[in-house]
């Protein structure tokens, strides 16, 4: 049996309440299956946040159907949502949030607490995590010890450990120049060879540029778009 699509959209949209109510989020349908590297590219104001919290369960959305592996989200209760949140849902965000005083392992670790792993399985997978993206050398480092892209790479690791199914990355690159940029795009792309399946949202055409497939929003319309 084939897998179902990470993220499928069946006329999902999001209207804020207002007043005056502001439909963010235009209904659209979008698939992305397993191992795609999708970017959603839009200037500011365009929906790209609405985007993100709706993609990652952080938002219910006011219209339509979203399954997420194939799991009506929809049908969910709020503990259950969380839960396949934790389950399934790597973030990356533009601010790496580590622990400045915890070392790039611990960091990593942390994310394992609550996952039900294992006591003796957790640091081997939080190594196994930092190895993979390129940081195997860095475990005992501090994070204020690390370049911007090394530390992004550590959020990175944190993302990963518990094994999601969708790397969900919001403006990855915000906080870098551009060689610790050019390093965690690389690693993306490298993740995405390796069968992960990866959406990063930016306003930054170059990074969008960087996708496999990328999508446009405007005015909380979602759009495919061809590459250059
Ligand atoms: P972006 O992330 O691309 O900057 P947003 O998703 O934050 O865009 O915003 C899309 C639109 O929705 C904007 O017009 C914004 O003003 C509006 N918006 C965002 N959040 C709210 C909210 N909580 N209530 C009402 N309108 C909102």
């Amino acid at each position: 049996m084939t897998d179902p699509p990470v993220i499928e959209f069946r006329q999902v949209g999001l209207t804020y309440p207002g007043p005056p109510p502001v439909e963010a989020f235009k209904p659209c349908d979008l698939t992305v299956a397993k191992g795609e590297f999708v970017t959603v590219v839009g200037p500011s104001g365009s929906g790209k946040s609405t985007f993100l919290n709706i993609a990652g369960l952080l938002d219910a959305p006011t219209s339509g159907t979203y399954l997420l592996d194939g799991i009506d989200t929809g049908a969910l209760k709020d503990g259950d949502r969380t839960a396949l949140r934790g389950r399934r849902i790597g973030f990356v965000f533009q601010s790496f949030h580590l622990l400045p005083h915890r070392s790039a392992l611990e960091n990593v670790l942390l994310a394992l607490v609550y996952s039900g792993t294992p006591r003796a399985e957790r640091k081997p997978r939080a190594h196994e995590a930092l190895t993979q993206v390129g940081l195997g050398h860095r475990i005992d480092a501090l994070p204020t010890r690390l370049s911007g892209g090394e530390r992004q790479r550590v959020a990175i690791a944190r993302s990963l450990v518990a094994r999601p199914s969708l790397l969900l990355c919001d403006e990855p690159t915000g906080n870098l120049d551009s060689a610790n940029a050019e390093s965690v795009l690389a690693l993306l792309e490298e993740l995405h060879e390796s069968g992960m399946t990866v959406l990063v949202i930016t306003h930054d055409p170059a990074v969008a540029a960087r996708g496999s497939r990328m999508v446009g929003i405007h005015d909380g319309v979602l759009r495919e778009r061809v590459a250059a």
